[in-house]
């Protein structure tokens, strides 16, 4: 299917690997121009000339923290306008209930709800001007269903999500759509290093906890950055118009719940 974005330019956040990776590519092979982010300045390079050799699209780089007013500012100072925005950076740590503090919650707010809503508000204007947008934000499965050891990603991604369902239906009659993208389990190194986390706290081995989460998801593995990539780039295609203010799971059924 032509996806019909061919020559857009996109702002992907988070992106030198794992599913901003898998966005970011989605969109070059439909012939998307890219700016991509992350804060390791050799890997988002490596990933530029990576995906610059496979596609024939420009590739720029912001390297900065994307969850830091300074980051953000480097990113407004290469970029004025944009079609395509995917918001994404690394998620809160683990925990329960009991251990957090007013600054942890503090610093899951500013960078899984306030990051995106400010690069949101920053883009926005120009996208309903032209009359074309399309705003992507990479959460989670736990908006859906809370993970009981990722208590502040349940609350941070939660407001993130109330904010979207409020603004979506706001710009809509001017061509932008937001929608929201909710991983569940999928094979990039922010996984690893939770499925580490447990065989450490557990005692047990990394097959034994891959082997456990797998048996939790009714298509028995994780996911792929390439298929949350592709989810993405229809999301971003003019076949996707009337999709507004939605959060999709990509969780390979494993939030059982009937809607
Ligand atoms: P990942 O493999 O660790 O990749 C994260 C990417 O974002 C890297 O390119 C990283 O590069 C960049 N990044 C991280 N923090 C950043 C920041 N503050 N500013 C700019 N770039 C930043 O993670 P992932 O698995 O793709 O996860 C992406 C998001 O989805 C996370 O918020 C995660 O919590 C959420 N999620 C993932 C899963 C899953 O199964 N993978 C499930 C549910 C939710 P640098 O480190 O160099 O900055």
């Amino acid at each position: 299917m032509d996806m019909g974005i061919v020559g857009k330019t996109a702002l992907i956040c988070g992106s030198s690997k794992g599913l901003g990776r898998g966005c970011a590519e989605a969109l070059a092979a439909e012939g998307v121009n890219l700016i991509i982010n992350a804060r390791t300045v050799l890997e988002l390079e490596e990933t530029a000339e990576d995906i610059r050799k496979a596609y024939a699209v420009e590739v720029k780089t912001v390297a900065c923290d994307v969850t830091t007013i300074d980051g953000r500012s480097k990113i407004l100072n290469t970029i004025k306008k944009l079609d395509i925005l995917v918001t994404n950076a690394g998620g809160p740590p683990p925990g329960k209930w009991h251990d957090w503090e007013r600054e942890d919650f503090l610093a899951a707010l500013e960078a899984n709800m306030l990051a995106p809503i400010m690069l949101m508000k920053t883009y926005l204007p120009s996208m309903m001007k032209q009359k074309w947008g399309r705003i992507v934000n990479i959460t989670s499965q736990s908006v859906k269903a809370p993970l009981a050891n990722l208590g502040l990603s349940n609350a941070a991604r939660t407001g993130l999500t109330g904010y979207v369902a409020g603004t979506a239906r706001q710009v809509a009659s001017h061509g932008v759509t937001i929608n929201n993208l909710l991983p569940g389990v999928h094979d990039t190194d922010r996984i690893v290093s939770i499925d580490k986390n447990v065989m450490k706290t557990e005692g047990i081995s990394m097959d034994a906890v891959k082997a456990r989460r797998k048996s939790s998801i009714p298509v028995g593995r994780y996911g792929t950055r390439d298929e949350f990539g592709a989810a993405c780039a229809f999301l971003c295609s003019q076949h996707a118009g009337f999709i507004v203010g939605q959060n999709i799971l990509l969780d390979g059924g494993a939030v059982n719940a009937t809607i």
